[in-house]
């Protein structure tokens, strides 16, 4: 028996190699500082695991479920929307919730892609996009991100022929690895592309509550007619430390919303109602907790990104996320540097390589590492010459 040929077309997941590795190492006896995926390091936000607590006592949440999500869980998206960035959404017909960001990529392809559609989407990025238009048997094509432009995508670049049999864009600011921002102004054109073209655009907002200095990340929502082709997708893992708790949720388009609900019964039964309990109370009572892991990282950032400088690296502070992407001198490639830092410096970073082969220039380390382990890996970069 053969299983089916579409999990051939999967890219091993990058960081199970990864682990294995770093496993080996650790045995040979190396003090191994890992920056290479981001997953936060401390724990959820104290409060979300107390009304958890009572939550997961309540035997209505032991029951299924539903995928329209609790009435109160929709309250609270709402409410949270408002406050944070004066959008409003229907509650009954422009929320979905998910079990986290990454499945609500992969359902939003299956709903808005048939067999042979164009999916849109940049590289480098999320990997997770392109295995979604993969699995929905999708088409691709890649939007390169490139320095010169901020990494914001070229949309004018896009073949006239392509744009018009493209039926979904997927973007993602603050963006990961290229820790890029955008903001509204570009969202609007992002509209009028998708107008033009009759495609859904689905814009990930992972990293909407972790920013530094005085940044704040806009919604895709702001953007005037956002709502007509598109959705956002908002996720409680990185900015509540919830990465393992799975619970995310998609505002917006109500054709596409429409659709999640239409399909997604078929699959699972919606996150856990204790979980979605303890969702509310993040939203509602525990906003200022990713302000505060917002002041660890960017404690962490100014750590290394002056290390990273000094042994020839160029980048900009990060506004946002979880990250930095460094610039390698001109002779050095991702794949190298990357090798010679785990050997020669236990760290573990990632390959700008892994993410597209036009990223061989870069590297990305993450911050999700305790504060002291920062400082010895800026410590041992110090004492590296990488040219
Ligand atoms: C971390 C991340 C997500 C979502 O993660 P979940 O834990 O599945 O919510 C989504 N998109 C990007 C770009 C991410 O980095």
């Amino acid at each position: 028996m053969q299983t089916a040929t579409r999990l051939d077309e999967l890219e091993p997941y990058l960081f199970a190699t990864l682990a294995k590795n770093i496993e080996e190492k650790r045995a040979q006896g190396v003090d191994v500082i890992n920056l290479g995926s981001g997953d936060p390091d401390t724990p959820t936000c104290a409060g979300v695991v107390e009304a958890m607590r009572d939550a997961v006592a309540d035997p209505a949440n032991h029951r299924y479920p539903t995928n329209r999500g609790k009435p109160a869980f929709l309250h609270a998206v709402a409410r949270f929307l408002a406050a944070r960035f004066d959008v409003s959404v229907d509650v009954t017909s422009e929320i979905v919730p998910t079990l986290g960001g990454k499945e609500a990529v992969h359902h939003l392809a299956l709903c808005a892609l048939s067999e042979g559609d164009i999916c849109l989407y940049p590289e480098p990025a999320y990997p997770i996009y392109k295995s979604a238009a993969t699995l929905a048997n999708a088409k691709s094509h890649v939007i390169e991100l490139r320095k010169e432009c901020g990494f914001l995508p070229d949309l004018d670049a896009i073949p006239a022929d392509v744009a018009r049999r493209a039926k979904l864009l997927f973007i993602n600011y603050p963006n990961n690895p290229t820790t890029a921002v955008a903001d509204v102004a570009f969202f609007e054109k992002v509209v009028r592309f998708a107008k033009l073209n009759d495609i859904f655009v689905v814009h990930d907002n992972a990293y909407s509550e972790i920013c530094f200095d005085d940044y704040h990340a806009p919604s895709f929502l702001q953007a005037k007619g956002a709502k007509d082709v598109g959705v956002e997708i908002f996720s409680l893992s990185k900015g509540w430390n919830m990465t393992g708790w799975r619970i995310g949720f998609i505002a917006g388009n109500e054709k596409l919303i429409g659709a999640m609900r239409h399909l997604k019964p078929n699959i699972d039964a919606g996150p856990f109602g204790a979980i979605q309990d303890a969702a509310i109370t993040a939203l509602e009572f525990q906003r200022s907790f990713p302000q505060e892991m917002s002041r660890i990282y960017q404690e962490r950032r100014d750590i290394i990104v002056p290390a990273l400088r000094r042994m020839g690296l160029q980048l900009d502070a990060p506004k946002s996320t979880l990250f930095l992407w460094a610039e390698l001198p001109a002779t050095l490639t991702s794949t190298k540097v990357s090798q010679r830092l785990f050997d020669e410096a236990g760290v573990v970073v990632s390959a700008g390589r892994s993410f597209g082969p036009s990223c061989d220039k870069f590297i990305r380390l993450a911050l999700t590492a305790p504060t002291p382990r920062l400082i010895e890996a800026a410590r041992r970069f110090g004492e590296l010459r990488l040219s």
